[in-house]
């Protein structure tokens, strides 16, 4: 028999959390306090407000797989700045680099010689031979479609539904109960009807992609090889195959978002699983934390690209930036790729990983849980439902707000943190056997005293 949760004791339970995480803060809420004076809603970034706690905690100091809190209280961080720090926090050799760099200039519009190794080693892992560099990941995307949009001469987007690739506005787009388009519920001030730019399908539905697809209006499909932005959705056998074969017959340009399926491998799903993309776009991780993020072709976009382009025009075209590809963006690359997220970094994580999901997934058999537990290289999520969704509105309908907030602030007051939104987590390089199995014990634990 599954177990069943009785919901009307989670808000005693969760009130029991929120005292103990308001008694251990002191130093927290009083800067959360005094931060407010000038922060919209008392902190720098408005994601921030979306921790499980009733108020954020405030970060002293990160190293490796663990940071301390300003109160002094020790955390395993499975959330890693959201892979930001996949990489670990500070490691050392990337720290090195980003310090000898920023001692002899940050920012100079012209190029550092860093810039051959880093697009080599892309080209290495990805199978593209031309790459640019930009500040985020969302950058990264943004160019990428306007590039497609450029060379196709077609004004569509094409997204799954419940992706996320940034604050791009083509893609805060999802489907609505009657399988219209609409903007993403929550989208602060969308520039146009998402209708104009973008058409959105389930993952995992080859008909609907064929149907989209079969206009010619779209310049290219924009999409995650696995998602993992509402819970982790693989592709079904042959999916990536069809969306392959499909982007090709109908001249549309196949976009991959590697930024966070990187945890798939050194060169993401891309390499894992020798997919042909027309263009890659990566960020976050891939400087340690530094704000960089690349995109890159292959040959025939670049061939487009030297037909398309008005050169005089470039600094005003909607590409690229003034602080794009800075030397200090380009040393903290080449520091990360070549000595901290290595082949060797994910022989450690990726079992590490495996690790972990055997541990969810042995307390899910002890209680009987009606949940999954998912892994995607050396990310790993479970998720309050009995069989994997298979694609993002299943995954969406079967969010649980509620038992999410209190999973993430049980396991918070004992010293893991997760990945806020949804039960995620991340195995950076310095992540140990005795991190996993510590979540693994208080993963135990807040089942216990759910399902007790
Ligand atoms: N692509 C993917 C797949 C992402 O998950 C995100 C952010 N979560 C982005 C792009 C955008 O990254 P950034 O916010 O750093 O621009």
């Amino acid at each position: 028999m599954t177990a069943k949760l009785d919901r009307q004791r989670l808000p005693a339970l969760q009130a029991t959390e929120d005292a103990l995480f308001t008694e251990r803060h002191p130093r927290s809420r009083e800067l959360f306090e005094r931060a407010g004076t000038h922060l919209l809603d008392g902190v720098p970034m408005n994601w921030m407000t979306r921790w499980a706690s009733p108020f954020p905690l405030f970060v002293g100091d990160a190293r490796g797989s663990r940071f301390t809190c300003v109160d002094g209280h020790e955390y395993v961080d499975f959330c890693l700045g959201d892979t930001g720090a996949m990489a670990g926090h500070a490691p050392p050799a990337a720290v090195k680099a980003i310090a000898e760099q920023a001692a002899c200039g940050i920012t100079t519009m012209l190029p550092t010689e860093d810039c051959i190794w880093v697009s080599a080693e892309l080209s290495r892992r990805f199978g593209l031979p031309f790459w640019q560099v930009v500040l985020t990941a969302t950058d990264a995307n943004r160019n990428a479609l306007r590039i497609a949009r450029d060379i196709t001469g077609r004004s569509k987007v094409l997204i799954f539904n419940w992706c996320y690739h940034g604050s791009v506005d083509e893609a805060l787009a999802t489907l609505r109960d009657d399988g219209s388009v609409g903007p993403r519920p929550g989208t602060v001030g969308p520039a146009v009807d998402p209708r104009l730019t973008t058409k959105v399908i389930e993952f995992n539905d080859i008909a609907a992609l064929e149907r989209a697809l079969e206009p010619g209006d779209v310049a290219c499909v924009l999409a995650e090889p696995a998602l993992t932005n509402i819970g982790i959705v693989l592709p079904e056998p042959g999916y990536l195959d069809a969306l392959r074969r499909l982007t090709r017959e109908t001249g549309t340009l196949l976009v991959i978002d590697e930024t966070h399926t990187i945890c798939a491998g050194p060169g993401g799903c891309t390499g894992a699983w020798g997919l042909k993309p027309d263009m890659v776009t990566l960020g976050k991780a891939i400087g340690a934390g530094i704000p960089c993020a690349v995109y890159g072709f292959g040959q025939a976009v670049v061939d487009r690209v030297h037909e398309a382009w008005d050169y005089h025009a470039t600094d005003v075209s909607g590409i690229g930036g003034t602080l794009a590809g800075n030397p200090l963006s380009l040393a903290a690359i080449r520091a990360t790729l070549g000595e901290v997220l290595t082949e060797e970094a994910f022989a450690h994580t990726i079992p590490l990983s495996e690790r972990f999901c055997d541990g969810v997934q042995a307390v899910i058999d002890e209680f009987e849980l009606p949940w999954v537990v998912k892994r995607l290289g050396c990310r790993t999520e479970y998720w309050p439902c009995p069989v994997p969704p298979r694609n993002g509105g299943e995954a969406d309908a079967a969010e649980d707000p509620e038992l999410d907030r209190f999973m993430h602030l049980f396991s918070l007051n004992r010293g893991i943190l997760m990945t806020p939104f949804h039960n995620m987590a991340l195995m950076a390089p310095t992540t140990t056997a005795d991190d996993v199995d510590r979540h693994t014990a208080v993963f135990r634990e807040a089942v216990d005293a759910l399902f007790r």
